[in-house]
C-alpha cells in the first residue's frame, strides 16, 4: 500500500506518527464557483488539491482537507456571484477559518504550513488569516508559506499553452489553463462538447456595485477555452509540482 498524503485518509495514530517527522502540511484554498458550461463548480478546489497532493508526494508532506468555499467571486476574475451555484464567503469568515486552521495544526505540533490558493479572490483573506494566527501565537517555531499556484507558470511554456495572442492570465478563468489542468487531472468531469469559444472579455479598469452582468461573457469563461488539451494540463501540473516542491523545500529545508 502506498502511503497516503491525505490527512483525510489517515487514522489518528498514523497522523501522530507522521507528525514526528516534522512534515509540511499543505492546505488547498478553494472556492465553489461557476467555471463555464464545461467544468464543474469545484474546479478551484480540485486544482489546488491536485497541486498540493503532487507537492506533498515530492516532499514527504501531508495535505489537509481543502477549504471548499472562498471569498466572493468577482465579475472580472471569476464571473461574479450571479451565476447559479456560486457560493461565496464573506472575507472575515474566510480569514477566521484560515486563522483557526493554522491554530489547530500548530496545536498538533505542525510547524510548517503551506497554503496553496486556487481561487484568485482568496489571496488577501488567506493572508489575513495567517497573519492573525501568527500574531495570536506570538514568537514560535511556526513557519507559514502562502502562494497562488499559477504564479509558478513557466514563461517557456507560454507559446505552447497559449497559441496566438494571449489575453493575459487575468482572463484565465474557466479558460485554457483551468480546462487543460482539469482534462489532465479529472477528464471524467470535463464536458468536452461544451467547451466555450467566446472572445476575451473586455473589462474596464474598475469594478461597480451592483455589478454589470453584461460585462461578463454569458458562458462564464472569460476567454476561449478551445485550445485546452490534457497534454497542456500535464505539462503545467508537472511543472507546478516540481517548482512548488522546490520552493517549499527551499523555505522549510
Ligand atoms: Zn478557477
Ligand atoms: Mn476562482
Amino acid at each position: 500500500m502506498i502511503e497516503t498524503v491525505r490527512m483525510a485518509e489517515m487514522s489518528w495514530p498514523e497522523f501522530a506518527e507522521r507528525v514526528k517527522h516534522d512534515p509540511v502540511v499543505f492546505v488547498p484554498c478553494g472556492a465553489f464557483e461557476q467555471h463555464g458550461p464545461h467544468l464543474p463548480l469545484s474546479v478551484d478546489i480540485l486544482l489546488p488539491t491536485g497541486v498540493c497532493e503532487a507537492v506533498a508526494q515530492r516532499t514527504q508532506g501531508m495535505v489537509a482537507p481543502a477549504l471548499n468555499y472562498g471569498y466572493k467571486s468577482m465579475p472580472k476574475t471569476g464571473g461574479g456571484p450571479h451565476f447559479p451555484g456560486t457560493l461565496n464567503l464573506d472575507g472575515a469568515t474566510l480569514s477566521a477559518s484560515v486563522r483557526d486552521i493554522v491554530r489547530e495544526l500548530y496545536r498538533h505540533e505542525i510547524r510548517k504550513i503551506c497554503f496553496i490558493v486556487g481561487h484568485y479572490e482568496n489571496q488577501w483573506f488567506v493572508t489575513e488569516g495567517i497573519d492573525l494566527a501568527m500574531r495570536e501565537l506570538g514568537p514560535s517555531a511556526l513557519r507559514v508559506m502562502r502562494l497562488e499556484y499559477w504564479d509558478f507558470f513557466p514563461p517557456e511554456l507560454t507559446d505552447k499553452v497559449f497559441p496566438g495572442t494571449h489575453p493575459g492570465i487575468m482572463l484565465e478563468h474557466a479558460a485554457i489553463m483551468e480546462t487543460s489542468c482539469m482534462m489532465h487531472l479529472h477528464p471524467e468531469l470535463v464536458r468536452v462538447d461544451l467547451i466555450p469559444d467566446n472572445p476575451p472579455a473586455d473589462f474596464p479598469p474598475y469594478d461597480v456595485w451592483p455589478a454589470h452582468k453584461e460585462w461578463v461573457p454569458s458562458s462564464g469563461a472569460l476567454t476561449s477555452a478551445k485550445a485546452a488539451t490534457a497534454e497542456k494540463g500535464r505539462l503545467m501540473m508537472e511543472h507546478y509540482a516540481r517548482a512548488i516542491a522546490e520552493a517549499a523545500q527551499g523555505e522549510f529545508g
